[in-house]
């Protein structure tokens, strides 16, 4: 019995129209291979009053469905409290008294790969804790990673193998960090399937690893390449028309929107009228395309606008 894939945007702001073609492969992923499609909203960081409500009404607009109820993560912080707590049991963290900046200035551990925590906090002893609390400084909890590298299978990648590091579990602040949310709800949720952007893939294997720590399979993942403006860069706001409500706007509808996500991955003709349901019979994972979508606010391919 396949589990799930899902989508889990944060609801820090409108999704843009890269977001939304995360969202379409993730939709197509899933009901193509038999796989319930689940929301599950990131609320744990940055929230913009309203806008979890217009990712969602937009995710409808274009004719996405999913199964069950949206799932917020500031409703389920007990259960990352219960992962931290066997983690902890285990000995498996500790307290991290380190500014970013310390951070960035620590010489790298040996053997450590590049970007990894220092390992600066990890061997504190009992005394050398309690001085550096009685500072006043609010630890993070980090994992006693065991390892320095973990492989994951990707749809789109083949098989990664990355840097696994002594991740934040508990930001100082007392928020659960994302890495530590994602794989409890994923295992929760029964996900076994991960479509999301690829600027994430680098953060898969500490998850994959984070995940046996807790008992949780780790999914199969389909890292998919990210929209681009002209010159490269992340789609954002500054790039024009880059919301389904700025293409409304222009004169778009939701479903010539959906066309132009669709064309970009190959599935539709630009013009087509097409329902995600006939993009689903016309899936075919293999033909996922491996570059960015370079996406310019008038796009010549678009009759709608184009020029
Ligand atoms: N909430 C994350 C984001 O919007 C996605 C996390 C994930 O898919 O694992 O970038």
């Amino acid at each position: 019995m396949p589990g799930s894939g899902r989508f889990a945007p944060s609801p820090s702001g409108d999704l843009h129209l890269g977001n939304l073609r995360t969202a379409l492969l993730a939709w197509l992923f899933a009901r193509t291979t038999g796989r319930d499609f689940l929301i599950r909203v990131e609320d744990l960081d940055r929230v913009r009053p309203g806008a979890m409500e217009r990712q969602l009404s937009d995710l409808r607009a274009l004719g996405l469905d999913w199964d069950g109820d949206v799932v917020k993560q500031s409703d389920r912080l007990p259960r990352y409290a219960d992962a931290i707590t066997s983690l902890t049991d285990r000995g498996l963290t500790y307290p991290c008294f380190c500014t970013r900046k310390e951070i960035q200035q620590a010489p790298s551990a040996p053997h450590a790969p590049d970007g990894a925590y220092p390992g600066t906090c990890r061997n504190l002893t009992p005394s050398e804790q309690a001085d550096k609390l009685a500072s006043g400084r609010k630890p993070a909890l980090r994992l006693r990673a065991e390892t320095t590298s973990f492989t994951v299978r990707d749809m789109l990648h083949g098989n990664i193998s990355g840097m696994v590091d002594d991740v934040v579990l508990l930001r100082g602040d007392g928020v659960p960090a994302y890495n530590l949310a994602v794989v409890v709800d994923d295992g929760a949720q029964n996900v076994d399937q991960v479509v999301r952007g690829d600027d994430l893939l680098t953060s898969a294997p500490r998850q994959a690893y984070l995940a046996t720590l807790l008992a949780i399979t780790p999914p199969i993942y389909a890292h998919v390449p990210l929209a681009l403006n002209s010159e490269g860069k992340r789609l954002a706001k500054r790039d024009g028309a880059v919301t389904l409500s700025d293409q409304r706007d222009l004169g778009r509808t939701p479903a010539e929107v959906l066309t132009l996500i669709a064309s970009s991955i190959g599935l539709a003709e630009p013009g087509e009228v097409v329902s995600p349901t006939e993009l689903a019979d016309r899936f075919d994972p293999q033909k996922v395309p491996g570059d960015p979508w370079i996406f310019t606010s008038v796009d010549p391919l678009d009759p709608v606008k184009g020029s």
